[in-house]
């Protein structure tokens, strides 16, 4: 594609719930505005046009770029990549618990350059950022996604803030200070996002994270990458017709952006069936399960307890997991909290794979679907080393503040309060 014929004029974009076509460079990013007016959080998702015989890879391209084609978010030069994607997807023939005949597929996202699978968000996020020449960016993480969100920002030379709780373990705070990115701790989930959204709406900084409550989800450009999932599976050959992909959930971000891409490859004629989609929450925080269980056609918020899968699991989910599951005639489950850390040490043991926490819910879901004779893909989405060692000592007190402009200016350097 040349630098001189792109354009995203035409580029629409579909509320996962109500279908409302907007276009995409007017897509609010908290989400659709009719849908919130009945007081829910609906993501719109981009409808990338479709027609016979297009490529869906970029030869020569580096990172998720390969599929530039099915992803015109920016005009080539401002594309940002540290190399994410082309993971691994192997087989898991020891693993305990699944019935005759039954294949079980890893997805290892691990092995992306921050070790999850929010690079393939960030690198589309961050790209747009860049493209719409953003000069400050910022997230909502409990870990993983401002990691992710540091290290591009400072590979796009965009200033970088996300918001956590004081409850950040050191591996991921770690790599979010290394990169200069500014680290600001809130008392809980539901502030940080109102101070997100006071700096989107006062002081012009750009989302890429969710920011609104009820949530509908991360931005929509972002989600984009996660598409690159489903392409990458497909394409490897050794996987026969899939009937489950199991993916751990929180936004359900992720679950949506994979269900898309392999939608649109159904539609390319490149697939013949689509898989069912399978959403794994802790049982401690699982507004989507419960909200499937009663048969809801929107999500409400549930009671929580924090769980060691510290990565997922929420008292409130966006629209869009459900939307996505609902259409494959898929699940939303929720994995018992004491179950999870036997798992994971399970899946490290048994296949070698060191995965984090919430990983785990992945590999559950997977052995409570499969039936005879089908085939599963579980989406390992980060690194056991992204988990909290027991034995580290306290690192410096991350010390909440209050969730103002007035206070995060206080603690902010110089460059970033231009309003
Ligand atoms: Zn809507």
């Amino acid at each position: 594609m040349a630098a001189e014929s792109w354009s995203d004029a035409d580029l629409m974009a579909r509320c996962v719930r109500c279908e409302l076509e907007v276009a995409a460079v007017d897509a609010p990013l908290d989400g659709c505005p009719r849908c919130r007016e009945h007081g829910m959080g609906s993501n719109f998702a981009l409808l990338v046009p479709i027609s016979p015989g297009m490529p869906l890879v970029e030869d020569e391209a580096p990172g998720i770029w390969r599929f530039a084609p099915r992803l015109p978010l920016v005009p080539p030069e401002d594309r940002i990549t540290l190399g994410e994607g082309g993971t691994p997807l192997f087989e898991l023939p020891r693993f305990p618990g699944l019935p005759e005949g039954a294949d079980l597929w890893v997805k290892d996202e691990s092995l992306n350059p921050t070790l999850s699978y929010k690079d393939r968000f960030m690198a589309a996020a961050m790209s747009r950022a860049r493209y719409q020449e953003e000069r400050i960016v910022a997230a909502s993480s409990s870990g993983n996604g401002g990691a992710s969100a540091a290290a591009y920002a400072a590979r796009a030379g965009l200033r970088c803030v996300i918001f956590t709780t004081v409850g950040i373990p050191p591996p991921p705070r770690r790599q979010i200070e290394s990169v200069g990115a500014e680290l600001i701790a809130l008392p809980s989930t539901s502030v940080r996002w109102d101070l997100l959204q006071a700096t989107v709406e006062e002081w012009g900084w750009y989302p890429l994270t969710n920011f609104a409550d009820p949530p509908n989800g991360s931005n929509l450009f972002g989600i984009g990458g996660y598409k690159t999932i489903a392409y990458e599976i497909v394409e490897a050959s050794a996987v026969p017709e899939i009937d489950w992909v199991v993916v751990p959930l929180s936004m359900g971000d992720g679950l949506h952006g994979i269900w898309q891409g392999f939608v649109e490859l159904e539609q390319l004629g490149l697939i013949d069936r689509l898989p069912r989609m399978v959403s794994v929450e802790p049982a401690e925080a699982a507004p989507v399960a419960s909200g499937f269980a009663a048969g809801a056609d929107h999500l409400d918020a549930v009671p929580t307890s924090s769980s060691v899968a510290y990565n997922v699991g929420s008292s409130r989910s966006s629209e869009q997991a459900l939307a996505a599951i609902q259409a494959s005639d898929g699940l939303a489950l929720a994995m018992p909290e004491i179950e999870i850390l036997p798992l994971k040490a399970e899946l490290a043991a048994e296949c070698g794979v060191h995965a984090e926490a919430s990983a785990a819910l992945a590999l559950w879901g997977a052995r409570q679907v499969l039936g005879a004779g089908q085939t599963a893909v579980s989406v390992v989405t980060s690194s056991g080393l992204k988990d909290p060692d027991p034995a580290a000592p306290p690192g410096k007190i991350l010390e909440p503040i209050e969730p103002t402009l007035e206070a995060l200016r206080m603690v902010l350097p110089e460059g970033f309060v231009t309003g």
